[in-house]
């Protein structure tokens, strides 16, 4: 698998599609890191909506305010605000030759409106990446994440995933933190809402044939190997 793996569809004609990796799994299960690893190698952008949140949380746009309850208590943004600033995400131009969806969707209805959108928009789900990690390794990996302050947020941890120097990012220098929703009551809240709805968009992606589910309990680079393999197969597919 080199840079050349292609993930869009034949330009031209009535068949061009723009093709969407969705990543799925709880938080902790390690899509963030997987996400950026993913779009270096397949050349694609890779976009967070947590990162997109967070990012309004600090400009304080009228986005961010109205997000920012439901950040601090660890709960998920209403579907109806989160699927119009990813729609908007995808009419950017960078998007046209395919993205990773790192965090959308996180519900049914979600899964469905990016469903309705890719049907507007002449785009289509290559493959739902669902990284599959048992509740009590996320709880311990959620305690001890450290992430830096690019908007991408880089994201690591004392075990499996630590910085080459201590609190420093490996990519951009800048220092590191906890996040404020990795405190440990949050951490709870957060993985108590938000792991039935993941379920249910598993089941979804299972329903339209694009799930494919990767063991996220092995090391990080066999994970990404796994994730590549997983994308070459769909891309082989469809
Ligand atoms: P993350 O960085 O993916 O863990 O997201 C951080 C927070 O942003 C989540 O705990 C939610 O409050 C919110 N969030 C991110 N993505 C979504 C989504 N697809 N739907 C609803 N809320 C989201």
């Amino acid at each position: 698998m080199t840079h050349a793996t292609r993930v869009t569809a034949p330009r031209g004609g009535s068949t061009t599609e723009t093709r969407i990796l969705v990543m799925v799994g709880a938080p902790g299960a390690g899509k963030g890191t997987q996400a950026q690893r993913l779009a270096a190698r397949l050349g694609l952008p890779s976009v967070s909506t947590g990162d997109l949140f967070r990012g309004a949380l600090r400009d304080d746009s009228p986005l961010g305010r109205s997000v920012r309850p439901y950040l601090e208590r660890g709960s998920l943004v209403p579907d109806e605000i989160t699927v119009r600033v990813i729609a908007d995400r995808l009419a950017q131009p960078d998007a046209a030759a395919g993205i990773i969806l790192d965090g959308f969707p996180r519900t049914r209805a979600q899964a469905a409106a990016l469903d309705a959108l890719c049907a507007d928009r002449r785009m289509a789900v290559l493959a739902a990446l669902y990284i599959d990690v048992e509740l009590d390794e996320l709880v311990a990996r959620l305690g001890g994440r450290q992430v830096c302050g690019a908007p991408e947020s880089h994201s690591y941890h004392p075990r499996g995933n630590p910085p080459k120097v201590a609190g420093r990012c490996d990519v951009d220098g800048t220092p590191l933190h906890e996040r404020e929703d990795d405190r440990p009551a949050t951490v709870r809240a957060r993985l108590r809402e938000q792991l039935a709805p993941m379920y249910e968009v598993v089941d979804h992606y299972n329903g339209t044939g694009a799930l494919c589910t990767i063991a996220g309990d092995q090391p990080i680079d066999e994970v990404t190997r796994e994730l590549v393999r997983a994308v070459e197969r769909r891309s082989a597919r469809v």
